[in-house]
């Protein structure tokens, strides 16, 4: 795709969305039977399945910390998740990505209740339309949760970003989506505990103003409100008796 004229007109983004609107989100627990915990999160065309393995035993066994548990995020992008073929196997992208989100992690979860153990986070992109590491620490999350590893928070994430009109005016505008991601000036991975408002992840690729930032965050917020109701309804879903 060429870079378009616009990213946003008349009131609508490319796919029809307003700025503040998210894509059509849905989100699913317990959808790999070996994993103790697992979940997968749709934004739109973006689909993220979580597995989570353990407490169990570590390797390397040098990993190993007494007073509590290894907790690793292996973020994947499938092959076919693209519309070129990726090249299987992790890359400097997706090292970095798997590190953001086990550092996320690792802040809310009771690790010390598990020591010399280790719990491993899959993290796997089924199809990619932009903001995957967000829908991916999403499904995390809610993968944690399903296999009732204690946590002092759900962590929940959106992205934002600033993309511009056919008049060269700019906006900032949640929940990117592949051609914004691609052609905006930037955009943001923003994710919280939502019980204590901790930051765990803030990520950005291109330039904001201060103020720009404070708007997109401010949506992002509200945004965000909306993403922690759906996992927490979905996990309720699981537990709920007939
Ligand atoms: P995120 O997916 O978290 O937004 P990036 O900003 O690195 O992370 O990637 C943005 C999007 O670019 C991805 O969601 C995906 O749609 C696309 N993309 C990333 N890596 C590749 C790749 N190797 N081949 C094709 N598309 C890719």
């Amino acid at each position: 795709m060429e870079k378009p004229e616009y990213l946003f007109k008349n009131g609508k983004r490319l796919d029809g969305r307003k700025l503040d609107e998210f894509r059509k989100m849905k989100i699913k627990v317990d959808v790999i039977d070996n994993a103790e915990g697992s979940a997968e999160v749709e934004f739109g065309k973006t689909r993220v399945v979580a597995a989570v393995y353990g407490p169990r035993e570590l390797h390397p066994k040098h990993l190993v910390m007494s007073d509590r548990a290894l907790l690793r995020a292996h973020y994947d992008m499938l092959s076919f998740s693209v519309e070129d073929r990726k090249r299987p196997g992790p890359g400097r992208r997706e090292v970095e990505i798997s590190k953001v989100l086990s550092e996320a992690f690792r802040s809310v979860v009771a690790l010390d209740r598990f020591p010399r153990t280790g719990i491993d986070v899959f993290v796997k992109v089924v199809q990619a339309d932009a903001s995957t590491r967000i829908t991916g620490l999403n499904a995390a999350s809610v993968a944690l949760a399903h296999a009732g590893i204690p946590m002092r928070s759900m962590v929940t994430g959106v992205t934002f970003g600033k993309i511009y009109d056919d008049k060269g005016k700019t906006y900032m505008a949640v929940d990117v989506f592949k051609p914004e991601d691609q052609w905006g000036m930037a955009d943001v991975a923003y994710a919280k505990a939502w019980n204590t408002g901790e930051v765990v992840l803030l990520q950005m690729d291109g330039d904001v103003t201060k103020e720009e930032f404070m708007e997109g965050k401010k949506m992002a917020d509200k945004a965000m409100e909306y993403v922690y109701k759906e996992q927490v309804k979905a996990l309720k879903s699981v537990y709920e008796v007939e």
